[in-house]
């Protein structure tokens, strides 16, 4: 380990080039740190900048700043969590029946599902495998 000392070659922050470059130590604060340096470039004497430090703060900045992780959730877990929830009893699925939101439909492709979303003639629901949009309230003519 060579120590560091006035008229050493250091690695500094050059407030002039504003680059990492070789420079010469002028003056020691103490025997582990650098008060002053001359840069080797451009000639100009100025604080010792150590670069490591500076580029490590402005990592630390950076990954603060990044986006968390969002937990992805699957219709069957959504589907899981809306059954597990409700408390009604299933409807077996027909189009001339009208639906309201939470209700529990037995459909004979899809098999149980629940209301997510409701419009005059439309139901969204969630079943097992696929959201699905299905008609409903279908007044017979
Ligand atoms: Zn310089």
């Amino acid at each position: 380990m060579s120590q560091l000392t006035v008229g050493k070659d250091v690695l500094s922050y050059c407030t002039k080039c504003k680059l990492n470059l070789g420079h010469t130590i002028v003056a020691m604060k103490d025997v582990k740190h650098i008060a002053k340096v001359k840069c080797n470039t451009c000639g100009s004497l100025h604080a010792f900048k150590d670069p490591s430090q500076s580029s490590k703060q402005n990592k630390t900045r950076t990954k603060k700043t990044s986006i968390t992780p969002s937990k992805v959730i699957s219709v069957s877990d959504l589907w899981m969590e809306k059954m597990s929830n409700s408390k009604r009893k299933s409807t077996p699925y027909s189009m001339e029946l009208k639906f309201s939101l939470g209700d529990i439909i037995d459909h004979s492709k899809f098999g149980p599902g629940i209301v997510e979303k409701v419009t005059n003639d439309k139901v969204e629901i969630i079943f097992r495998h696929e959201i699905k949009t299905l008609v409903h309230n279908k007044k017979e003519s």
